[in-house]
């Protein structure tokens, strides 16, 4: 059951609860993904009901801004915290480093996505980052190709929102990537 915010649901989880699923959902078959709703996705899902729908059927749904949180707790429904897309990434990224899970980086221009992952290899030891591409690209179909070649089992998917939730759900079954996370800004600040 879903803790519903102004109509898109969230899931009630500590960060290190959401890492926890976060690392199954990597771990399992198929292909999932996961989204990290700000107050402005909340407006942007009111107007676009495709929005809300590829928020609903997101398989992980974490609160990302702290105006979620106060919203949840007017309307007397509280979760337990927030938790930030960033925050979300890095311990992803530390179960990752230990279990030989590869990290595809998409998003940002050009440039962007091999700095944060050369930052992002020193601060996580073992992390193995199988390619990153910049999210300014025409055709879907050879970033696709890429993901796959790069056998990636995660899909760090930054291309601003709601951009990258579409991208994630028509592109990423044909990956085989098992977990897509939408963050936004977040490979800017990974590259510092
Ligand atoms: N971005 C991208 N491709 C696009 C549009 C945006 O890669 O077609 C990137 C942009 O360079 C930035 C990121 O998406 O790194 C997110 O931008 P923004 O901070 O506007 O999104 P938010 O974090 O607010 O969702």
């Amino acid at each position: 059951m879903r803790t519903d915010v102004l109509g898109v649901g969230f899931d009630n989880l500590t960060l290190t609860e959401a890492a926890a699923t976060g690392a199954a959902l990597a771990d399992a078959d198929g292909f999932h993904y996961a989204v990290t709703p700000n107050p402005e996705f909340i407006l942007a899902a009111r107007k676009d009901p495709q929005f809300r729908q590829v928020l609903q059927q997101a398989h992980l749904v974490l609160p990302d801004g702290v105006g979620v949180i106060h919203s949840a707790k007017i309307l007397g429904r509280p979760l337990k915290g927030r938790v930030p897309g960033i925050e979300f990434a890095q311990a992803l990224m530390a179960w990752m480093a230990s279990h030989g899970k590869r990290l595809f980086l998409l998003g940002a221009k050009p440039g962007v996505a091999e700095l944060a992952a050369a930052r992002l290899k020193s601060a996580y030891p073992g992390l193995i980052v199988c390619g990153t591409h910049d999210g300014y690209f025409k055709e879907d179909g050879p970033v696709v190709e890429e993901i796959r070649a790069a056998a990636a089992d995660v899909v760090f998917v930054c291309l601003g929102a709601p951009k990258q939730e579409f991208w994630m759900v028509k592109n990423g079954p044909a990956t085989g990537a098992h977990l897509m996370v939408g963050l936004g800004g977040s490979l800017d600040v990974f590259a510092g």
